[in-house]
């Protein structure tokens, strides 16, 4: 996968300018390559302890190759990109490194951090043990899997799996413990219950059906959890079902049966029902203003609220793919170019 927009600097001048990049998934590093190439010095800070963002650390191997990523991000360390792993950029004092200092120490500063925050479903029994954060398990897993972490950090699955969702979280999360892990945990069952039916699922109904015929998981379309059940922990779900009520814009809405409800037995649950946009900071920093939903408000140039401050990928536009993440921080890397050759804003 290539991220850089040269193969050598030979014929680029350098500029004397500097960017720090805040994340290093498929945005930040597209940028990088783009600037890199430009004649700037470019430093990329992520919290993880490899660049790749979800590519690495969210996405499985079949999917998108680890490999080529590598090859990559080896490419512009090469051409001179500057990578500072384990690095928690944060606005509020929590992390490794203040983003009002990184703002200040560089020419301009490209906001790249993605969707790492989930959506709760805000049911009871939802903080009882063995209900998972579908992409903070998946985070965990790939942490094990690529050597970070050792394997008691995986939080433990069961027998009987419940993922809810529709989207590519709940493909993975039902997937990819039956891949690797069936044995692992004696997995026998996993059920997948989604608010609409397979044909409204944003993983799209071919991925759906795939799911059931190859995986045998068991589909429980138009159904909602209402509650999760334990003693220690999670026993049992009890989930209603939904009918679906056309709307005039947009997907059919789900609305709850009265009366509908059952119970399932299960060992664990994996919550995927969607992420949201993660800022480096939580309660507003450095005059940088956020949409109501959360992603960072940029204008038609990528442009933050903060002069020299650009944001880019998901946490611009909201959980995508890495396609569109790709385009928009070759496009920020442009409108950056062009801010540091006029210092207009
Ligand atoms: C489970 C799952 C499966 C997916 N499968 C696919 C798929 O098959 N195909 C596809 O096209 N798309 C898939 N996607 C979507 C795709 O991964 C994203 O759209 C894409 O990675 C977004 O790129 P990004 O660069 O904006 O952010 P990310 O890839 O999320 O990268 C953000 C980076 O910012 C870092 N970061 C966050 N906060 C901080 C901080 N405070 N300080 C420092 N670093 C920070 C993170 O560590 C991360 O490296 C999937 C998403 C998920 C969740």
């Amino acid at each position: 996968m290539r991220f850089a927009r040269c193969k050598t600097l030979e014929n680029v001048s350098k500029t004397g300018k500097s960017i720090a990049i805040v994340g290093a998934g498929p945005a930040g590093l597209r940028a990088a390559g783009m600037l890199i190439c430009m004649g700037h010095e470019v430093h990329v800070y992520d919290q993880m302890p490899e660049p790749g963002g979800l590519m690495i650390f969210g996405i499985p191997d079949y999917h998108v190759d680890t490999k080529s990523v590598r090859e990559g991000v080896k490419e512009l360390r090469e051409l001179g990109v500057n990578f500072h792993n384990n690095v928690k950029v944060y606005g509020d004092g929590k992390g490794d490194k203040n983003l009002e200092e990184l703002i200040n120490e560089y020419d301009a500063v490209l906001i790249a951090t993605g969707t790492w925050k989930s959506r709760k479903l805000n049911v009871p029994g939802e903080n009882l043990k063995g209900v998972y954060v579908a992409l903070d398990w998946l985070i965990d897993y790939y942490l094990y899997e690529k050597g970070y972490q050792p394997w008691d950090k995986v939080a433990p699955l069961g027998k009987r799996g419940l993922v809810i969702g529709g989207g590519l979280t709940a493909v993975d999360a039902a997937e990819v413990p039956l891949r690797y892990l069936k044995d692992k945990f004696g997995i026998e069952k996993v059920y997948l219950s989604y608010r609409r039916s397979r044909k409204e699922a944003p993983m799209k109904e071919r991925e759906f059906n795939r799911l059931v015929e190859e995986l045998h998981i068991e589909p429980l379309e138009l159904t909602i959890p209402l509650e999760f059940k334990g003693e220690e922990k999670v026993e049992k779900v009890v989930l209603q079902r939904t009918r679906l009520v056309p709307v005039e814009k947009g997907r059919p809405k789900p609305i709850p049966i009265e009366g509908s409800e059952f119970e399932i037995n299960v060992d664990y649950v994996m919550v995927a029902i969607g992420e949201i946009p993660s800022p480096p900071f939580e309660n507003g920093c450095c005059g940088i203003e956020v949409e109501s939903w959360g992603a960072i408000k940029t204008d038609e140039k990528f442009r933050t609220t903060r002069k020299g401050v650009f944001a880019a990928g998901d946490v611009k536009h909201g959980a995508s793919l890495i396609g569109p993440a790709f385009k928009s921080g070759m496009d920020a890397a442009k409108y950056i170019d062009e801010y540091l050759k006029t210092s207009e804003w």
